[in-house]
């Protein structure tokens, strides 16, 4: 018998109604088209039903690779314009327009041979990967007969960079990720956030399977706490040492195992008690400091925790 690929012991509940509140409120705000950044499985999420739960609101959806796009099926799920911001996967334009998916392109070989599909301009702006330099611009957008033009723009600079690159021409814009969301002149004629349509739209819970009143250090590491409780959840499904939340109290994750770990508890705790690894009591942005990482990168190990449930 195989093992189920996913862990049992964890529940990665995924709240929609949540996203669409948050994209609603980046929509009013911004009043330009929003392209729903859905690659990597809406980080974690999942593209079908983040896409589905989102096809009346988004103007578009960006993936990294056409292969999400068709493995999600957007094109038929959604109705809406697609945008594959990676390096293109395939030289063939019908791989592309097949699905409805636009490339991202960022060199004069990729414009003339992708030039039927539609193809987006990847300029660069300061990322300096899969982006057109600037003195190549001109010609790449002639021989794509391009349309459309973005960069990668964590900081104003970057936006407005782009709007002197292509200024002039009646292409659309877009540059703003979820970092320039604060910064109205960075929207220009699309904004593209990923991170913060998931925000507080994530609970990831388990159970505690074991308490224990110590009896001195425990575990690999020899940890000293006066009680410790234990979850069935390791870094073999992403988690790391930081913060959960018990009964509304913040603890720590004090020892993470393979696929076992030990989390600091109350007197009050009891077996069966919820442990919240994501949510309430234990916020995406506090875990990504603990674990000196983005908050991008714990969604996508935490999400890859347990089963999905949505609501
Ligand atoms: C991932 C990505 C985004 C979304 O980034 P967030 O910081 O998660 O909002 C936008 N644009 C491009 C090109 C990306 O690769």
């Amino acid at each position: 018998m195989r093992l189920p690929a996913q862990n049992p012991f964890v529940t990665v509940r995924v709240n929609l109604a949540q996203i669409r509140e948050n994209f609603r409120a980046i929509a009013a705000k911004v009043k330009v088209p929003v392209l729903a950044v859905v690659k990597a499985n809406a980080y974690g999420l999942g593209a079908e039903e983040v896409a589905v739960a989102l096809r009346d609101l988004a103007d578009g959806f960006c993936v990294f690779a056409l292969q999400e796009a068709v493995n999600a099926e957007l094109w038929h799920r959604t109705g809406k314009p697609i945008l594959a911001l990676g390096p293109p996967s395939s030289m063939d334009p019908a791989d592309f327009v097949r699905h409805a998916v636009n490339p991202a392109i960022s060199t004069l070989e990729q414009a003339v041979l992708l030039k039927a599909a539609r193809p987006a301009v990847c300029v660069d702006t300061g990322m300096q990967r899969f982006t057109c330099p600037a003195e190549q611009l001109q010609a790449v957008i002639k021989a794509a007969d391009a349309k459309e033009a973005f960069t990668h723009g964590t900081r104003l600079e970057h936006a407005t960079r782009l709007a002197e690159l292509v200024n002039g021409r009646s292409m659309r814009r877009h540059a703003a990720a979820s970092a320039l969301l604060d910064e109205p002149q960075s929207w220009l004629d699309a904004v593209r956030p990923g991170i913060a349509l998931y925000h507080n739209a994530v609970e990831v819970v388990t159970t505690l399977v074991e308490v224990h009143d110590s009896t001195g250090p425990a575990g690999y590491t020899g940890f000293v706490a006066p009680r410790h409780g234990v979850i069935l959840v390791g870094y073999s499904h992403g988690l790391r040492k930081g913060i959960c939340s018990i009964n509304g109290a913040t603890r720590k994750v004090l020892e993470v195992g393979m696929q076992s770990s030990f989390v600091e508890v109350g007197d009050d705790d009891r077996v069966g008690d919820t442990v919240t690894l994501l949510g309430s009591g234990a916020q995406l942005e506090d875990i990504a400091k603990l674990w000196g990482a983005s908050p991008q990168e714990v969604l996508m190990s935490l999400t890859r925790a347990g089963r999905h449930e949505y609501e």
